[in-house]
């Protein structure tokens, strides 16, 4: 994808276990190392994440290193990142719209697991939650705790393993 275009090279290093992703340039030199064993949902949105640095932090950066997480040192790179990536996956406007047209409107955990299931957008759980608190839907917090993919499993049933 635009990775490509861009010639950032997207290596699979072992990382810090809470580290997701990180992007680094030198000279030119442009990768992104991601968590293999991350779920799809959430590699999507790291890597969509280190991309927004890629195109907006990269002069600020000089030649260093951006950790995912890293709130205390680049806390306005970081939240901008996190935007950047929420609203290229899946804008706010789309999922007004998809919430309105739900089945429901109330936000109990097994109505979340099916608007996720039939949710056009490639997102986690944890995306859907932070989009309905935004939104004033639920409290803060509100699924803290709530094992969504479980539940999910408990529903429709575990995938088969091939
Ligand atoms: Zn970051």
């Amino acid at each position: 994808m635009i990775y490509g275009i861009e010639n950032v090279r997207i290596d699979y290093w072992p990382l810090p276990y809470k580290v997701k992703a990180l992007y680094m340039c030198d000279d030119g030199d442009c990768s992104v190392a991601v968590q293999r064993r991350l779920p799809n949902e959430p590699k999507l949105f790291a890597l969509i994440h280190e991309l927004k640095h890629h195109y907006r932090d990269r002069e600020a950066l000089g030649s260093g290193v951006i950790h995912w997480g890293d709130y205390d040192a680049n806390e306005l790179i970081e939240k901008g990142a996190e935007v950047f990536a929420a609203e290229f996956i899946y804008p706010e406007v789309e999922f007004c719209n998809d919430i309105q047209q739900a089945e429901t409107q109330t936000w109990n955990a097994e109505n979340v697991v099916h608007f996720k299931r039939g949710c056009k957008a490639k997102v986690s759980y944890k995306f859907i939650c932070k989009r309905l608190e935004w939104l004033g839907l639920i409290g803060a917090g509100h699924f803290d705790g709530v094992q969504f993919q479980k539940l999910e499993y408990g529903i429709f049933g575990a995938p088969f393993r091939r």
